[in-house]
């Protein structure tokens, strides 16, 4: 098994384990009917926040995978500027049309 696999289970055991926990204590504190409401709150928060894990986990990977396809696609050709002065595109250091040097790279 991939050690990247076998970290993300181990995280995902260890979360489940920590709500059962608070599952448990919560009825162990609580009269039956606002325990049940109390678990059902949890696991519902539980999973809001590992899905928001997960969500900016893949969205960090696909960042990675266009830069990727971005690198190979432009092949070394340099990247392009847009002139935050005047909105000429342009490469290399300054804006040829007004010479400033406040850009923004395009893609
Ligand atoms: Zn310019």
């Amino acid at each position: 098994m991939n050690p990247d696999t076998k970290r993300f289970l181990s995280v995902q055991m260890m979360w489940i384990g920590i709500s059962i926990a608070i599952s448990l204590t919560l009825s162990f504190l609580l009269p039956f009917p606002i325990s049940l409401v109390a678990i059902i709150g949890v696991f519902i928060a539980m999973n809001y926040y590992m899905r928001r894990r997960q969500m900016r986990r893949m969205g960090m990977g696909m960042a990675g995978g266009f830069g990727g396809i971005f690198g190979a696609g432009s092949g070394g050709g340099g990247v392009n500027y847009v002139c935050m002065a005047c909105g000429q595109r342009f490469k290399g250091g300054s804006c040829p049309r007004c010479g400033s040097k406040m850009r923004r790279a395009d893609f």
